[in-house]
């Protein structure tokens, strides 16, 4: 009498971190996958269909994938996830690490106002630090201000995970706008006062040196605590940048300790779709994980806000106000990056919009910095 056993057994195989099963490689015999990337939670099922008949065994296999959306990418050295505590400044201003540019990318399109470059940079796994923190930048040159001593520093935040692009711990990636002067009077450009470090890093070639400091910061880490949390995440231009390496860690990375299941928002507020950053990014993270990931973009030269004026961040977060206020209510965390000019137009939205409700906004905010629901980094 024939008898089918079916043996189901958790298997760990590599599938390619932008492929599904067509392109893997399976073989029958020894059961394998080849490529880069781990996925966790496969599992086959054999049915070994044995019959008195044949001396043979034969097998038919079926799969049945419990984790439907694309594998996550597997990422090195683990031990980066070791440490209780972020590293902090391991490089001083005055002593710092040199480090290589390994690549400089444009991110905007033509019709953008001013220039964003994605640069990638290679600190050789001897600069560690956690997604959310800053490097130091020391420009080259002579501080014109301290004749003989070198620049002033200044802080970029990292837009990569711990992993960096490449996920082997060995770089940083930065989100950089070129700093351009505009003569008040006459309108034109005056490259004489142009922005000393975010031009020398948007200028920069893979190969140069770059000295760089730190990490630094610790009011932007993702808190980690709880996988179920929501991070409500608002940008203007290159704020977007340590949220890019927040999302990265919770839907492109296999991170053993962190199996994310809660809700991320992103409101992104640009001049125009050609200014938007990491678009494709996190359009993808959209369709991937309907459930776990929000993304509005306010283009403030393109797009109408209610009352006709142009779209700000705010506005879009005002057209979400209630569930924004009732995520906060529920221990929502919510993040503010980019420059300094944004924090006012939202904190008056937001304070209209707790009136509106019945609510103190100063006591609102009161409690969500107590309850360390609040993180800002303007610059
Ligand atoms: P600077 O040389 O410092 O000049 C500053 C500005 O002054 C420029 O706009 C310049 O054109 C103008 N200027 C120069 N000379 C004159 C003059 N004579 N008269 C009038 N104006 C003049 N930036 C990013 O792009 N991405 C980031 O992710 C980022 N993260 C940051 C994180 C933190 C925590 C902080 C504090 C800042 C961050 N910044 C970021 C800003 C960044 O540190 C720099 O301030 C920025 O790049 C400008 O530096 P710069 O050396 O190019 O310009």
């Amino acid at each position: 009498m024939a008898h089918s056993v079916i043996y189901q057994v958790p298997v760990a195989v590599s599938i390619s971190s932008d492929s599904t099963f067509p392109r893997s490689v399976f073989k029958r015999n020894n059961l394998s996958f080849h490529d880069k990337s781990q996925t966790s939670g496969l599992f086959l099922d054999f049915k070994h269909a044995n019959s008195g008949l044949h001396s043979r065994a034969q097998f038919v296999i079926c799969m049945s994938v419990q984790q439907a959306s694309k594998p996550k990418v597997a990422i090195s050295p683990l031990s980066l996830e070791d440490a209780k505590e972020p590293p902090l400044h391991l490089y001083k201003n005055k002593n710092p690490y040199t480090a290589t540019i390994v690549s400089v990318e444009r991110l905007v399109g033509p019709k953008a106002p001013g220039e964003t470059y994605h640069i990638v940079i290679d600190h050789g796994g001897n600069v560690p630090y956690w997604e959310g923190q800053s490097y130091g930048v020391i420009p080259p040159g002579e501080n014109p201000k301290k004749p003989g001593n070198p620049h002033n520093v200044r802080l970029y935040s990292i837009a990569s995970t711990r992993y960096g692009d490449s996920f082997d711990g060995k770089t940083a990636s930065l989100c950089v706008r070129r700093a351009v002067y505009y003569d008040p009077e006459t309108g034109k450009e005056d490259p004489s006062k142009k922005g000393v470090c975010s031009n020398f890093l948007c200028d920069s070639k893979p190969g140069d040196k770059v000295l760089i400091a730190g990490p630094s910061g610790k009011i932007m880490l993702l808190p980690e605590d709880d996988p179920n949390a929501t991070h409500i995440m608002i940008a203007t231009g290159t704020g977007v940048a340590p949220y890019r390496g927040y999302l990265r860690r919770i839907f492109m990375e296999n991170v053993p300790t962190f199996k994310f299941n809660g809700l991320a928002w992103l409101f992104l507020g640009v001049a125009n779709s050609d200014s938007l950053l990491y678009d494709d990014e996190f359009t993808k993270y959209l369709q991937e994980h309907p459930d776990n990931f929000r993304y509005d973009r306010a283009l403030s030269r393109e797009q109408k806000n209610r009352s006709g004026g142009k779209m700000y961040v705010q506005d879009k977060i005002e057209e979400y106000s209630d569930e924004v206020f009732k995520l906060l209510d529920n221990g929502a965390h919510i993040y503010f990056c980019g420059l300094k000019g944004m924090m006012p137009g939202i904190q008056d939205t937001l304070k209209k919009v707790a009136e509106k409700r019945g609510e103190s906004w100063d006591e609102k905010l009161s409690k969500l910095k107590r309850n360390k629901q609040w993180h800002v980094e303007v610059y």
